[in-house]
């Protein structure tokens, strides 16, 4: 759930900042939108995001919250 969370922030924080985004799927799905360099900022962007949330003091309690949804 985080790191789909993680992935969806990472897309959002790529689409303000260039009005596009890309990633891995794109290039499986062959859809026509994978960009190699922004498939590379968003995979940073994500492990970015995903240590924000993994470091929080909260974690352990939103990872318990969250398993359940
Ligand atoms: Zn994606």
């Amino acid at each position: 759930m985080i790191k789909t969370c993680s992935h969806e922030l990472a897309h959002y924080i790529q689409f303000v900042k260039w009005g596009e985004n890309s990633c891995e799927s794109d290039l499986v799905l062959n859809n026509g939108n994978y960009d190699r360099e922004l498939a590379k900022e968003h995979e940073e962007f994500m492990q970015e995001i995903y240590q924000l949330i993994r470091n929080s003091g909260d974690y352990s309690k939103l990872e318990k919250r969250w398993k359940n949804i």
